[in-house]
């Protein structure tokens, strides 16, 4: 598909280049942050699986620029425009309403701490620290963790945040394979991981923003969410495409339960040992978190002991192996998620495509992949003259040929 094709089918992707995103998905975080007010009272952030970079752009544009966009922009608009009319109205001077003029200077708020992960370089952003790591190694939080604190030392063994952070957000996505249950569990495990780390460095009250894959037993999911966060809800942004099964979580106001202490070395969804205390022992299942998070990733049970709170003791109890009970019998810990979709309805549709004009000039994209993984894949081809390769010019190509190495 040609650039100009494809402004014509994804208006967001021209707007991207036009407004000097580095990717469309900028607009996701913006449409996300307008029915969640996600950066208020927000000065520090974790970035994960950033690259390109373009809600890192976003970040650095609301928390070092101090720029307004979406709902905080349209509040201050309304309340300079009240002033203005109440002004008209306490002097009765009926003088017309001077047009609305820029409301604010930007604002940079102080303080500021952002770091972004990628497997991926992310170029330079001003103000970013940007590193390059598999956010699934457990060897990359000591780097984040020192990357947040300058003090932090490696060898004290911490994985809790000195200084912690009041968002974590993740667009984690693997390469997709078209193999749809395998997409679902590659992409579950990135967000296991992201969950993993947001544990590690979210002070209490923090937010968490993942994207996630909906498919059978996200439901399970939403209610391992419930675990840590006081409110969980599933986003689809209008900018995301109502054909993908991409949505995204929107986890507000971190609890950890009561002597929940989050390490990788027993992360969760892989781990079995890892105590699931609770807020509120009358509300929450009795059933340990590592239980159902194992559950969910895997569907096999581990016969170690979990702990957990139970109502009658408010504290601490050990789980049997008998205790442990198969996914069909799960259905207790299953929890429906509010549903909301967000972004103005006038916004582009991400899945119509739009007449442009005929002087329409297509720009290039603001910031092309430093290093895509299909780099290597595409020199080869070159090196072998072109699609098929210069020895099959001439001949019939068998699907056998069209393999790429
Ligand atoms: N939010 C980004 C932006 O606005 O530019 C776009 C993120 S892109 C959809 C998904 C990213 O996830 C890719 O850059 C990929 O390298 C990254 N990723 C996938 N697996 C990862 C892993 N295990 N650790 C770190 N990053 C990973």
């Amino acid at each position: 598909m040609g650039k100009s094709s494809k402004d014509k089918r994804d208006a967001y992707y021209r707007l991207a280049k036009e407004q000097g995103w580095r990717a469309r998905s900028a607009f996701k975080l913006l449409q996300l942050d307008e029915e969640f007010d996600l950066f208020s009272n927000v000065t520090r952030v974790v970035d994960l699986c950033a690259a390109p970079g373009s809600w890192s752009q976003v970040l650095s544009r609301v928390l070092i620029k101090g720029e307004k966009f979406g709902r905080t922009a349209w509040q201050d608009r309304e309340a300079k425009l009240r002033e203005q009319m109440l002004g008209v109205f306490s002097t009765g001077n009926l003088e017309p309403i001077a047009p609305s003029e820029p409301v604010e200077l930007p604002q940079p708020r102080k303080d500021v701490k952002i770091v972004s992960i990628d497997l991926q370089p992310i170029s330079p952003l001003p103000g970013i620290i940007t590193l390059r790591a598999d956010i699934t190694h457990p060897a990359t939080v000591p780097l984040l963790l020192k990357a947040l604190d300058p003090d932090y030392d490696p060898q004290s063994g911490s994985q809790q945040a000195a200084q912690p952070v009041d968002l974590v957000i993740s667009d984690g996505a693997p390469d997709v394979t078209g193999l749809h249950d395998l997409d679902i569990y590659v992409q579950s495990q990135l967000l296991f991981a992201a969950l993993n780390l947001a544990l590690c460095v979210l002070k209490p009250g923090g937010k968490f923003v993942a994207k996630i894959f909906r498919g059978k037993n996200v439901d399970i999911l939403y209610a391992q969410l419930k675990i840590f966060f006081e409110r969980v809800h599933v986003a689809k942004p209008r900018s995301s495409r109502a054909s993908s099964v991409e949505a995204f979580i929107v986890c507000l106001n971190f609890q950890p339960p009561k002597g929940f202490s989050a390490s990788l070395e027993e992360p969760l969804g892989v781990g079995f040992r890892l105590p699931q205390m609770t807020k509120d022992n009358q509300e929450r299942s009795a059933i340990s978190a590592t239980t159902i998070l194992q559950n969910h990733t895997t569907g096999a049970w581990d016969s170690s002991p979990a702990v957990v709170a139970s109502p009658d003791n408010d504290g601490i109890t050990e789980l049997q192996a008998e205790d442990y009970r198969p996914l069909d019998r799960l259905a207790d810990v299953r929890w429906i998620a509010p549903f909301i979709a967000c972004g103005d309805l006038s916004a582009f549709d991400s899945d119509a495509s739009y007449r442009l004009p005929a002087d329409h000039v297509s720009l290039d994209p603001i910031q092309p992949p430093t290093a895509p993984p299909y780099k290597r894949a595409l020199e080869m081809r070159k090196a072998a003259g072109g699609a098929y390769g210069k020895t099959n010019i001439g001949k019939t190509t068998t699907k056998a040929d069209r393999v790429m190495p």
